[in-house]
């Protein structure tokens, strides 16, 4: 955009990783005015961890946050460092293989740290809080979007940041002439909560277990039930997740006014877990108070933007954990719609056309990430129609299953999306001062 013009009005809608990670790229350029608004009334993360695979690391050093993430991240120690998991057996936690990420391994943060060192980046005066968005309009290259206390706020284009449940899906899919997409249940529910390492070191040794399960990633694979731990705040926490799958019904269904977060007992954990042997029973008994999660994911969608709206983040293409990947999903999308924005060559009138690369470009590979999630959970619980409880197919697939995803190159899909835009070279817009 030209220095004569007046600058691109941004608004991003959720201060989730997506929008917050966004929005922080996008208030460094003099030629966007970016405003985010949220409807709780602060930045907040659960207490859990959350993992990151090399694709998505390479998107937060892109997005100028790699600093941050630094201080907050954790890596296995040597010589496991580059160990993404390893794979066990949850009758006797026996060896069935490792994925090696290689660089990156087991990179993870417990999710407020990551959010918190985000947020003391962002400029005062950016986000505002109390903000649900129920409603937008677009009229003549406007949006206008109004929230739920009453007030308005108009701009150029509009980033629906807002999540699996976001408001903003249902105008973008009416614009394609589209039904509304509501989340669906997986029929698999998640325990999850945050050990003491100390405690766990000395519950194993009690039990004679080995604890290099403690110091290196770990996935338990059993049917219709995996477990997995990997260390967050310098080991200091062990974060885990035991998931339980019930596959009776093809379309599970959970119930509409029931939540899908909530606590529960121990008791109704480890009876869940009955039949698995010591190393996980033994870890989940480190668990007093466990949070049950109902997991949900999107149907991949047909299209992420209508006009001056565009959906990013679990908006756009919420999945299932498996493959942790989907925050990264997110910051690939914030990248992405970063580098684009933050070209001085951007002005309202290529806005469709940078929009549509976006659909285009960042579309076929989410719904991929999407539907692979859901067939790695598959795959973790025996369920694979090919490798089922083949171990050692098992072992074979896990090891190199994950290259395609973690490898991509996003910066060739930029330059692809340059290319359409006829914008030969990037050309960075000037950095805002202090
Ligand atoms: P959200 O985090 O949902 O943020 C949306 C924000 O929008 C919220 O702050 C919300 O309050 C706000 N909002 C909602 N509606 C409105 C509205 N109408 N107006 C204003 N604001 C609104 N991903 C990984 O990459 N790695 C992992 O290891 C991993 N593990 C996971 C484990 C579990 C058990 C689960 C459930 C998910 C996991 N994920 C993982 C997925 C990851 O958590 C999500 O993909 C990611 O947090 C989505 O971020 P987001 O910013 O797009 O959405």
């Amino acid at each position: 955009m030209k220095n004569n013009k007046p600058g691109l009005r941004i608004g991003i809608i959720g201060g989730g990783i997506s929008g917050v990670a966004l929005a922080l790229e996008l208030c460094r350029y003099s030629h966007l005015q970016v405003q985010l608004f949220e409807c709780a009334p602060a930045f907040g993360e659960v207490g859990a961890g959350v993992s990151f695979g090399p694709n998505a690391v390479r998107a937060i050093v892109g997005l100028g946050l790699g600093e941050a993430y630094l201080q907050v991240a954790d890596r296995t120690s040597e010589p496991w460092e580059d160990v993404w998991f390893e794979w066990r057996r949850g009758r006797d936690a026996s060896y069935l293989g490792a994925t090696i990420a290689p660089g990156v391994g087991q990179s993870s943060v417990h999710r407020a740290d990551f959010l918190d060192a985000l947020v003391n980046h962002l400029p005062k005066g950016i986000a505002q809080f109390r903000k649900r968005a129920t409603q937008v309009e677009q009229k003549g290259g406007e949006v206008q979007v109004l929230f739920a206390d009453g007030t308005e706020h108009r701009c150029d284009l509009l980033i629906g940041a807002d999540g699996i449940k976001s408001a903003l899906r249902s105008h973008v899919l009416e614009g394609q002439g589209l039904a509304p997409q509501v989340p669906r249940f997986s029929g698999t529910c998640a325990y999850r909560g945050m050990v003491d390492s100390l405690h766990l070191r000395e519950a194993y040794r009690a039990q004679g277990i080995d604890e290099h399960l403690v110091d290196v990633p770990q996935m338990y694979l059993g049917l219709d039930g995996h477990i997995l731990t990997f260390p967050v705040r310098n080991g200091r926490l062990i974060n885990v997740v035991a998931f339980i799958s019930d596959r009776s019904e093809p379309k599970p269904n959970w119930p509409a006014d029931a939540p899908w977060v909530r606590d529960v007992s121990q008791r109704e954990m480890l009876d869940a877990f009955a039949g698995w042997g010591d190393a996980a029973r033994t870890l989940l008994e480190c668990i007093p108070a466990p949070t049950l999660w109902a997991l949900h994911d999107l149907a991949e969608l047909p299209g992420y933007v209508h006009g001056r709206v565009v959906l990013i983040g679990d908006a756009a293409h919420a999945m299932l954990p498996h493959q942790g990947a989907g925050a990264a999903q997110g910051l690939e999308d914030a990248y992405f719609l970063a580098r684009l924005l933050g070209d001085t060559q951007v002005d309202a009138d290529n806005l469709a056309e940078l929009l549509e690369a976006y659909d285009d470009l960042r579309r076929p590979r989410a719904c991929r990430v999407q539907r692979t999630s859901r067939a790695t959970g598959e795959l973790y619980e025996f369920r694979d129609p090919v490798v089922g409880a083949n171990e050692h197919l098992l072992g074979e697939n896990l090891a190199t299953r994950f290259d395609w995803l973690w490898s991509h190159d996003l910066d060739a899909d930029l330059a692809e999306a340059r290319a359409r835009l006829g914008w030969e070279n990037g050309s960075r817009g000037v950095l805002r001062q202090g």
